[in-house]
Formats: structure tokens, C-alpha cells, sequence
């Protein structure tokens, strides 16, 4: 439906109501402005327990309180196996298991503030680890499980992983390879499936040791800052980047899974996220469970047709996907909804990427219901800007500012010493800028791992930058324009060129390697790669493989590029610097901007 929105120059804005009018279920929030107005993340806090013995522990919010009491029996977690088997997990059984893990760990010796990595698939293992770690006051770093051995790597090192749990076929595929480049690693713990009973040496058996373990723990008092997760991602340059949140990061999940997600006790909650990243850990794991409802774990991949069915059979109330999920939905057509009947569904929500107003739109055809866009980032901890229930759905816009964020559009600009940076706040309406949120928030990362320049360098001016370009309207929706830096985002994932070229630069045959994120109607980019042989090699199809099955074998399928090009030599600032940014309009067939710097070939 169009509407005229006052205030806009342009007049018309289209705009679709953001809930289903006449059901039920009436939003957490009704009226944006007013609850705003009147939130503080001191209130918020109300609506959490705190630990007995003092302090805050995300393992406690998440579970414990809600085993203890009338929610005990409630399903926590229904997992769907990929062959079809399903299995409930209730508070009180995930009480259960996660205090099993945590005297693991304490067994082992794996102590308050070591981080404990996590490579497996979507299986309950994970989860439990998770909440178990927590309640150790050991840091949580999930991985993703199709990173390739190099990736995996790069991470384990940085954050000294103390303890791993993962799967025998992970371990023997990807861990052992690199084994000997972790020292610190103590600790393997693998969950088999059933029927996966060969032992593997140097390993420890999951299911043995929480068998053994007591089902009983008291979590010590845990400091609201003390660090909690590990999350990596990734920049243009140098190794990934670990952002560190601390436990108090539950009152964002918290409060935004209530406020923007608009979970209700009753819900039927499913992120399809995968745990590997920060949304997966955020609002697959954290958020659902601190608010107590059912949230589905689905182990398969994408595939639209199981998706529909499990809405279905599920009858999940509140959805939470991705873009390029959306996209290949919209591909596949409606023929796979016909005759679905979905009551059930009352609120769609999408992150990770630009969301296109088509995909809010088919959201209405499809289902009845648009897909709410939100913003955030791995750094933010928690959704920052969203489309509200309460409010009007701009298709194209990421939505407002969360209750307790101020986020501003700001212009940058370096001094001579380029030290420090100066920021403005842009005032006007529909002008871009970068967007910024002011610190403090809850979920705000804390550091990142061993890095504390780089940490400093995303704040000036009393703000946080984060590094993405949007603009504001008179009413105040956030729209996003695109990336500061040249990092690339694929099927929803942040990939470092840094790392792929680095990687691509091991090939014997490789002199130079420059990597940009190519347009794609589903993917929104894809891994694309430049590359200069060195003398004695010429290009050819079959050298092309050879780079690219390197690039595979070490990265992974996510990681690794998609195309790769040969070029005489590649741009280079006279600094000699690979220039990205001259590829990518060179690919495009865009306006090469200023060459100043282009060194002369
Ligand atoms: P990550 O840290 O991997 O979660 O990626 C965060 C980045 O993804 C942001 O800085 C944005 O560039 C992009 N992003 C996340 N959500 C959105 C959204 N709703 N619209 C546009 N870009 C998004």
C-alpha cells in the first residue's frame, strides 16, 4: 500500500503496518515513541533474575531460573535431526546437561575466563557446551563448522583455545591437520552420533564423560563484565578480529528478542542462524531461552520445501532468517507453500544483510505478514535498529533505533596527524553519512582479543563507528547504502579479503592476489579473485583449478573464492597496496574515483 508520509520531500513512501491486525496476540511494545521515551536499561534489568550467590551469568538467565520454576517441563529446544528424528529438550533437562558439562570442565581444569571452542554442526552437543561453559565462567567461541582447516586455525590461536569440543569426522577432517599448531590445546572432546564408537586418540569421549559427571552446580558469583563470548570477524586487513562480550550482554538479548522479535511465553521461536555466528549464539541460543520460549534447532541446510514444513508441523509463531535465505525462497517460488496452512505465524524478522524491498513484499504474498529488517553486527552484540511491531514497515529500511540506543549519522574526518578523527553529526534528513551508535549499551563488545589499538580506533567522538554507510529520513528510519571498508559479505557471512588472499599467496604459482566481493542476485556478493602468476607460470583453466581447489582444501567452500581471474599485475598504491577498490570498478565497469595514489605500471 502507498502512502504520503509527511514530513518527506519526495512524498510518496510506501509503507505496510508492521502487525496482523485483529490477532490475538497484541505486540510487547504498542506505542514506539512512548516506550522509548520511558526506557532505561535499568528497568530492563528488572526482568532478570541475578544469581543467587550474586552477580549475572547468562547460563542462569537463560536456563536455571526458568528450570526452577513453572516453566520447568516447558520444551527449551526441539532439535530436527537432518534424518528426520526429533528430539525435546525441556528447562529442566538442559539444566541438567549444561551442569553435567560445566563439572566436565571443572574436572579438566578449564578455568573461569579460558575459552572454550566449539566445532560441530547444529546438534545438542552445542548447546549444552554452550550453556555449560557459561555456567564454568569459561568464554564460549563457537566456529563455524564449514570453515576450512586454515580459518579454524587462525581463530584457535588467537584466542589460545584451551578446551575444543567437536565431532570425530570435524576432528579427523580439519582439526588434526593443524593439531600441532595449537599448544594450548588441552582438551578434545568429541560427541559422536550413534553408532560412531571408534575412539580416536588424544580425544575424550563427551557423552562418557557427562555421563559420569554430576548433575548438580552451583554457578559462583559471575561479575556482570566478565567476559562471556568470543566471536570473530573479519576486516580488510591483518588477522580476524575477536570481539569479546561480557555476560550483562543477556539484558540486550533479552530485551530486544522481547521488543524487536516480540517473543511472547508461548511462542514457537526459529533462528535459522547457524550458532558459528554471532547471530546464531545472540538469538538461537540466548535470547529465545531468556524469554522461555521453544526455539527450533534445525540441523539440515536450507532447502524451502523442509523450511515450509517445518513452520508447518512446528507451528513456529516467530521466524527470524536471513536475506539470501529469502531470496532463494522467492527463486523457488510459492508452489512449494500451496496447501500449507501456517495459523500459527505471527512475526517475520530478517538480519545480516540489505534486505530489498521485494523480499519484504513477497513476505506479504507468501505469508500473509513482511519481513521486519534489522541491524546490528557482530561488535554490537545485539539487533541496534529494527523495524518494530508497533510501527510502520518501510520496505528497504533497517527500522529505528532500539529502546536505549541513540545511533546518529555522522560525518568523519581525519586530522593531519591522522590520529585523531573529528566526528559532526549530520542532521539533515537523506544525507549519507557513516553510522555511529553511542557506547554503553550492554551487548557493546569489550575488547577486541589482544588488540587494543584497533579496539580504540572504532570509537572518536564520544561515538562508536561502525564502519557502515546509511542515511536517516525526516521520520527518522535508518537506510542502509553499504560497507566503509572493503569487507565482503556472502550468503550472510563476513569474509576478510586479508585472509583469502593470504591463503591464495601459499600457491606456488601466485605472485599477487587481490580479493573483492562481486554483486550476485542471491548471494548479494560472492568471493571473487584477482591474481598475478609469478614468472614461469601462464594462466589456464587448469591452473585455475589447481588455486582454487588450494583455496577449498584450506578455507573451505564459505571462505574460499567463487571466481578467480588472472592479470598481468594487479593496482598498487605506491605503498604498495593492493587496490581493492580499483578491481572492484574495473569488474564492474564503474568510475575508477581517485587514482591518485595508483602507483604508475
Ligand atoms: P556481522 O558482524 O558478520 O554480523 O556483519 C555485520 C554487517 O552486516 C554490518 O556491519 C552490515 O554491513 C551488515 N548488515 C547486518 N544487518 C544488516 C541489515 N539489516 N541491512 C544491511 N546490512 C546489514
Amino acid at each position: 500500500m502507498l502512502e504520503t508520509v509527511s514530513g518527506t520531500a519526495t512524498a510518496a513512501v510506501e509503507t505496510i503496518p508492521g502487525y496482523p491486525a485483529g490477532h490475538a496476540v497484541r505486540p510487547n511494545i504498542s506505542d514506539y515513541a512512548a516506550f522509548r521515551s520511558g526506557f532505561s536499561w535499568d528497568s530492563a534489568r528488572r526482568e532478570l533474575d541475578g544469581l543467587p550467590a550474586g552477580g549475572l551469568n547468562i547460563a542462569h538467565e537463560t536456563v536455571d531460573r526458568h528450570a526452577a520454576g513453572a516453566r520447568a517441563n516447558r520444551v527449551a529446544l526441539r532439535w530436527l535431526g537432518k534424518n528426520g528424528s526429533i528430539q525435546d529438550i525441556s528447562y529442566a533437562r538442559l539444566r541438567e546437561g549444561s551442569n553435567r558439562f560445566a563439572n566436565v570442565l571443572r574436572q579438566l581444569g578449564v578455568g573461569a575466563g579460558e575459552r572454550v571452542y566449539i566445532l560441530t554442526g547444529r546438534i545438542p552437543a552445542l548447546y549444552i557446551a554452550a550453556l555449560g561453559t557459561w555456567k564454568n565462567r569459561s568464554v564460549v567461541c563457537t566456529l563455524f563448522s564449514a570453515f576450512g582447516p586454515e580459518p579454524i586455525r587462525a581463530r584457535m590461536a588467537l584466542g589460545d583455545a584451551r578446551a575444543l569440543v567437536t565431532t570425530p569426522m570435524l576432528y579427523q577432517r580439519k582439526i588434526l591437520p593443524i593439531l600441532s599448531q595449537l599448544p594450548g590445546l588441552r582438551h578434545v572432546l568429541l560427541a559422536r552420533e550413534p553408532g560412531e564408537d571408534e575412539s580416536v586418540a588424544g580425544t575424550l569421549d563427551l557423552a562418557q564423560l557427562l555421563g559420569e559427571a554430576s548433575e548438580q552446580f552451583s554457578i559462583a558469583p559471575t561479575d556482570p563484565e566478565e567476559a562471556a563470548l568470543l566471536h570473530f570477524t573479519s576486516g580488510t586487513t591483518g588477522t580476524p578480529k575477536g570481539a569479546v562480550h561480557v555476560h550483562q550482554a543477556v539484558l540486550t538479548h533479552h530485551a530486544t528478542g522481547k521488543l524487536v522479535l516480540d517473543l511472547h511465553p508461548e511462542d514457537i521461536f526459529w533462528c535459522t542462524a547457524d550458532p558459528g555466528w554471532v547471530t546464531g549464539t545472540s538469538y538461537g541460543i540466548i535470547a529465545p531461552l531468556s524469554n522461555g520460549v521453544t526455539s527450533i534447532v534445525d540441523e539440515a541446510d536450507f532447502d524451502a520445501e523442509r523450511w515450509y514444513r517445518i513452520l508447518e508441523e512446528h507451528k513456529v509463531s516467530v521466524w527470524y532468517t536471513a536475506p539470501t535465505a529469502i531470496r532463494m525462497m522467492m527463486k523457488t517460488g510459492l508452489a512449494p507453500l500451496a496447501g500449507r496452512k501456517l495459523p500459527a505465524l505471527r512475526y517475520l524478522a530478517s538480519v545480516g544483510e540489505p534486505l530489498n524491498p521485494e523480499a519484504v513484499r513477497w513476505g506479504v504474498t507468501a505469508f500473509g505478514l513482511p519481513f521486519h529488517d534489522n541491524w546490528w553486527q557482530t561488535e554490537t552484540g545485539g539487533i541496534m535498529i529494527a523495524n518494530f511491531p508497533a510501527l510502520d514497515v518501510r520496505p528497504g529500511s533497517m527500522g529505528m533505533p532500539v529502546p536505549g540506543i541513540e545511533a546518529a549519522i555522522v560525518r568523519t574526518s581525519k586530522a593531519c596527524d591522522s590520529v585523531d578523527v573529528s566526528v559532526a553529526i549530520v542532521e539533515e534528513p537523506g544525507v549519507e553519512g557513516e553510522l555511529a551508535l553511542r557506547p554503553g549499551w550492554p551487548s557493546m563488545f569489550r575488547e577486541y582479543l589482544n588488540e587494543p589499538e584497533r579496539y580504540a580506533k572504532c570509537f572518536a567522538g564520544g561515538w562508536y563507528l561502525t564502519g557502515d554507510l546509511a542515511r536517516r529520513d525526516a521520520d527518522g528510519y535508518f537506510w542502509f547504502v553499504g560497507r566503509k571498508d572493503d569487507v565482503i559479505k556472502t550468503s550472510g557471512h563476513l569474509i576478510g579479503p586479508f585472509e583469502v588472499e593470504s591463503v591464495l599467496m601459499e600457491h606456488p604459482a601466485v605472485a599477487e592476489a587481490g580479493v573483492i566481493g562481486k554483486p550476485d542476485p542471491v548471494a548479494l556478493e560472492v568471493v571473487k579473485a584477482f591474481v598475478a602468476l609469478r614468472s614461469g607460470y601462464a594462466p589456464s583453466d587448469a591452473l585455475k583449478k589447481d588455486i582454487m581447489a588450494h583455496a577449498r582444501k584450506r578455507l573451505g567452500a564459505v571462505v574460499a573464492p567463487k571466481e578467480i581471474d588472472f592479470q598481468q599485475s594487479l593496482p598498487k598504491t605506491r605503498s604498495g597496496k593492493i587496490m581493492r577498490r580499483l578491481l572492484k570498478a574495473r569488474e564492474l565497469g564503474l568510475p575508477e574515483g581517485d587514482v591518485s595514489t595508483l602507483e604508475s605500471m
